[in-house]
């Protein structure tokens, strides 16, 4: 088996290629890093990391900076949109819950202070930006990355984490492989003083109502501010087929919420709304690689954020990768394999758990009690998403194919 260092071009500085960048070097591995931002500045919202995606960053030496720019969910809460009422409270903060049953925290941060945390580190020879990739062409062994700016290099192998309107999916898989999914949000980030109606305002919540939920956490280390994602069920088809986001407005985001609870009104009401982001996913690819080309993240599994589960499933894959090449000491082709063959069932199996809890968070009225039954069992159902510990599956097939070896 080959033992030199394969030669690896990441395509995407987002969460996912800037983890695998960090978890290859950890392992002595270096890789170049190909952006397509003139520089690296993630705006406007913010993303849960649960605990199998920080027990990772704490592997990699990332998680105190992260920690230290998070809140941490006092619990997770379900309400009804219109009443408020409570229908179940797991607590999460509050006595340890969360961290004793993960061994891992669940943190709610800016983006971009995940961006600052993940990119600190990175070697800047190694980050190449202003270099949108354009075309792939492998040839004898070798994978050409053609740019927009008429450039290209060669490389290896490439690990696409180019991100939900992948490039590099269209090279693998033949089409853009993406659906969408009949609904779309509104995002914002209000400072807590401007939601005087809003109970909890520590705790990660969902309000649910007919064809519509808000979902919303504390983020910064001072718990100052809430970041909330309202979906609702329209436009019935996306307007845009080549663009993510659609002009918007406040007036638009509220008409959804006419009668709900103020806390819902006063957080939509505080954001201008000049855009709804439709939401998208990845079909089930019929394959994650072709040749010495793999994707990561966003662009092999596109899901519904209902789980909060995109960049953590994409952190795990980030992990994974690394430790397959660092396992397979050069067998590139052996790596990707295994990499196929441990993250395709895991992140469809997430990836459909997000469809089914977008149903369950919609229901209409009067049929909410088999719901409430269910969402009482959340944490329960739900837990073996949070339980998971990336490195150990990956580390698995290699230690029984070691002992198979010895037998
Ligand atoms: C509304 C909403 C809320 C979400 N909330 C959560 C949450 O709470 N928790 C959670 O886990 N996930 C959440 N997600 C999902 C999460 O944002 C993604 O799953 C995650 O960012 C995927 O990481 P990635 O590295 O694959 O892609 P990205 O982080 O999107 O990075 C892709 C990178 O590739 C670059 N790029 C793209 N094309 C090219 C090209 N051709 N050449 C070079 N560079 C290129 C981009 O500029 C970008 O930097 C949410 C998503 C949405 C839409």
């Amino acid at each position: 088996m080959p033992s030199q260092k394969p030669k690896i071009a990441i395509v995407g500085a987002g969460i996912g290629g800037l983890t695998l960048w960090h978890a290859l070097r950890a392992r002595g591995l270096d890789a170049d890093l190909f952006e397509q931002a003139h520089e690296l500045a993630e705006i406007g919202a913010a993303v849960a990391l649960s605990a199998n995606a920080t027990r990772e960053l704490g592997r990699l030496g990332l998680l105190d900076a992260v920690v230290a720019a998070s809140t941490e969910p006092t619990e997770l809460v379900y309400r009804d949109g219109r009443s408020g009422a409570r229908i179940a409270a797991h607590p999460m903060r509050l006595g340890g819950a969360y961290r004793q049953r993960f061994g891992a925290p669940y943190c709610g941060v800016h983006r971009a202070d995940l961006q600052r945390a993940l990119s600190a580190g990175v070697a800047p020879d190694r980050l190449h930006l202003g270099r949108r990739l354009v075309g792939l062409d492998e040839r004898e062994g070798a994978v050409t990355l053609t740019f927009a700016d008429g450039g290209s290099v060669s490389a290896d192998v490439v690990i696409a984490a180019d991100g939900v309107r992948s490039v590099a999916r269209r090279h693998v898989v033949g089409d853009d492989g993406l659906l969408y999914s009949g609904t779309s949000g509104f995002r914002g980030i209000v400072p807590i003083d401007r939601l005087p109606s809003l109970p909890d305002p520590q705790a990660i919540q969902f309000w649910m109502g007919p064809s519509a939920h808000l979902l919303h956490y504390a983020i910064g280390g001072d718990a100052g501010h809430v970041n909330f994602l309202a979906v609702v069920e329209a436009p019935r088809a996306w307007p845009h087929a080549e663009r993510g986001l659609a002009p918007s407005s406040a007036a638009e985001a509220l008409a959804f919420f006419e009668g709900w609870h103020p806390a819902v009104t006063e957080m939509i009401a505080a954001v201008a709304h000049e855009a709804r982001w439709g939401l998208f996913l990845a079909h089930p690819l019929p394959r994650w690689r072709r040749g010495r080309v793999a994707l990561l993240g966003d662009a092999a599994h596109a899901m519904l954020p209902h789980h909060g589960q995109g960049a953590n499933t994409t952190i795990e894959d980030a992990v994974t990768v690394a430790e397959l090449f660092a396992a397979q000491d050069g067998d590139v082709n052996g790596a990707l394999a295994a990499y196929e063959a441990l993250r395709r069932p895991r992140t469809r199996a997430i990836q459909r758990a997000s469809w089914a809890g977008n149903r369950a968070l919609h229901l209409p009225d009067g049929a909410t009690a088999a719901r409430d039954a269910l969402i009482a069992a959340f944490p329960e159902q739900f837990g073996w998403i949070h339980a998971f510990d990336a490195l150990a599956a990956a580390k698995a097939p290699l230690r029984s194919a070691a002992r198979s070896a010895t037998r």
